[in-house]
């Protein structure tokens, strides 16, 4: 094993905790969200964030103009027709906590720092450039990554083969050296398996696996993660 690949949002960057800890901030300015419980606005407002997301990694709408979207979007479904200072006040609040709490998933600079001994590192994102690299900045997580291929500059996103081939060919090894790490089974395991690279479902929250020759990791923190997992392809 040559090369481990990462996904980045709800893998190695704890995406979710940014997600909810911004949500929570909004709704503390407006009564209309706090009309309806946490868990339903989260969902409401994480099935528009992933209705735009596609549209922004291929530069169909600007980022500024899809988070504003977002959000008229949100108002509009608790019954609020909200004119676009409402609707920047809340993107802008939003993206201030977002900001503000990011962090790393618990354990992965330490695992990170094994991995790296042994391997090289590579993340492959469904995002854009700039805001993958800040995210592994601000975590102290760029140190350990050999390369970040992100759908916005590559113009495939996962889970295309071609998106895992592009970071092989960066890494220099071929698929059968390589193994996927990563939160989506859709994105992560079924595109890398279909690029010939073996994957491991991170999955901390304890999902049914579709196929259980998958191996599976529970937290990114040690002891959870034995290395054989990782380095030996015959583990299951
Ligand atoms: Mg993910």
């Amino acid at each position: 094993m040559r090369a481990v690949l990462f996904d980045l949002d709800d893998t190695l960057f704890d995406h979710q905790y940014s997600t909810r800890a911004a949500l929570e901030a909004v709704r503390g300015c407006h009564d209309c969200f706090r009309a309806v419980a946490f868990d339903e606005l989260d969902r409401t407002h994480a099935r528009f964030l992933e209705e735009l997301h596609h549209d922004v990694t291929f530069g169909r709408i600007a980022l500024d103009d899809a988070r504003r979207e977002r959000f008229r979007r949100l108002f509009e479904a608790m019954g609020v027709a909200a004119d676009a200072s409402l609707t920047a006040m809340a993107a802008a609040a939003y993206r201030e906590r977002y900001q503000t709490v990011r962090r790393a998933i618990d354990g992965a600079g330490a695992l990170l720092t094994r991995i790296r001994s042994r391997a090289r590192v590579g993340i492959v994102s469904n995002n854009l450039l700039e805001e993958q690299a800040e995210k592994l900045r601000h975590c102290g997580l760029d140190r350990f990554i050999d390369t970040l291929v992100v759908s916005g500059e590559a113009g495939v996103s996962k889970p295309d083969p071609r998106i895992f081939r592009i970071a092989l060919d960066r890494l220099g090894c071929e698929p059968a050296e390589a193994v996927m790490i990563g939160d989506s089974w859709t994105a992560d395991v079924a595109g890398a398996r279909a690029a010939g690279i073996r994957a491991i479902w991170f999955n901390p929250a304890g999902r049914e696996r579709p196929d259980a020759s998958v191996p599976r990791l529970a937290s990114l923190a040690p002891p959870d993660v034995p290395m054989r997992m990782i380095f030996d392809a015959d583990w299951d």
